[in-house]
């Protein structure tokens, strides 16, 4: 730390990222990557946009922007893109919680942070012993609230139904519903939209889309809301989604086929890994997502993590309460899966 450091961040404690081994051959199951190559059309749309880098991007991004608003069936006042719902997540802090925040103790691990950097005052609920929202502790919570659905690392959905019910019973606050995950099993409360305007739904592209690397990431709100967001974005970085980043994440939001083929091996992958795991003596919770979170009835989270990667397979796992004999396994090829599942029997010896 610099002596020039100022003061209200010499205590951040900063996000840590899973990690990006430089090693290749590893089987990389650890940062909820997509193991599938982006749509199609994707590679000759930024090689497209690169002919022109010496030009700033559309600051408006309104071609993708057009074309995510036709997928959700909602105006383009409503949406707002932006570099990685990291950064949605970072304006959403800035704009919409000085009057406090709602999270999960055991959620995305980005949302304590920006309430440190944005000096926010955060309320921390915790997950039944079982890992699931119990949906009464955030109804008139009087603060903004942000879930993770499904949740993160946990893998577990709320119902629309009960997501309405945090809504209605918090009238006054914006409910942010951080949908990273949605597409692999879950239900997205965009449909919400039409009915609560206290409601801002949040995505990625870097998971069910396979772009991780380009930084794609989005909100989808009333009018208002997104004027806000842009409010933020206008006095931070005009130019957050570059040229290739866009022309990018408009022909995959376009490619609907493609994207449903790539969730659907993602979802039967997890439910053969899911039950493999399970005759091995593992449980874990029911994971709407695209990673499973599992632990062993006999060996420690720390071991199995170390032996796993002396076979070259990199999982995540954290030193934390409750969980810290838990793995989340991302869900890569079958073939990665099969390669990882043999790994595993040795391991836990069946
Ligand atoms: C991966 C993830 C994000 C971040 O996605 P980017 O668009 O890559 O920044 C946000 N929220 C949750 C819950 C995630 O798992």
């Amino acid at each position: 730390m610099s002596r020039f450091l100022n003061e209200r961040l010499q205590c951040l404690e900063p996000y840590t990222p899973g990690e990006q081994p430089k090693k290749m051959k590893l089987i990389k199951l650890n940062t909820n990557e997509n193991p599938y190559p982006p749509a199609p059309g994707v590679e000759k749309a930024v090689k497209e946009a690169a002919e022109n880098l010496r030009l700033y991007p559309d600051p408006q991004s309104q071609a993708p922007t057009e074309a995510l608003a036709q997928f959700f069936g909602v105006n383009s006042e409503q949406v707002f893109l932006c570099n990685g719902s990291d950064e949605v997540l970072a304006f959403c802090f800035q704009a919409f919680c000085d009057g406090g925040v709602a999270f999960a103790d055991i959620t995305y691990g980005f949302y304590p942070v920006y309430a440190g950097l944005y000096n926010i005052k955060e309320t921390v609920v915790p997950l039944r012993e079982d890992f699931s929202i119990d949906v009464k502790d955030y109804c008139g919570i009087n603060k903004t609230v942000v879930l993770a659905n499904p949740n993160a690392p946990t893998g577990l959905a709320l119902s629309l139904d009960d997501v309405k019910e945090i809504l209605q019973t918090n009238d006054k606050n914006l409910v942010i519903i951080d949908e990273a995950y949605v597409d692999f099993g879950a239900e997205s409360c965009v449909s919400l939209l039409k009915k609560y305007d206290n409601l801002l739904v949040v995505g990625t592209f870097s998971k069910s889309r396979s772009m991780a690397g380009a930084r794609v990431g989005y909100a989808v709100g009333s009018n208002e809301l997104i004027a806000d967001l842009n409010t933020v974005k206008y006095s931070f970085n005009p130019y957050n989604l570059n040229r290739m980043s866009a022309a990018a994440a408009k022909v995959a939001v376009e490619d609907k086929e493609y994207f449903d083929e790539c969730r659907q091996k993602i979802i039967a992958t997890r439910e053969k890994v899911m039950k493999e795991l399970v005759s091995m003596g593992f449980k874990g919770t029911e994971s709407k997502t695209n990673f499973i979170f599992v632990e062993h009835v006999k060996y420690k989270g720390k071991e199995i993590y170390d032996s796993l990667r002396e076979k070259n397979i990199l999982v995540r796992r954290w030193d934390l309460p409750r969980i810290e004999n838990y793995l989340r396994i991302t869900i890569g090829t079958q073939e990665e899966m099969d390669v990882f599942l043999q790994a595993m029997r040795e391991i836990v010896g069946k």
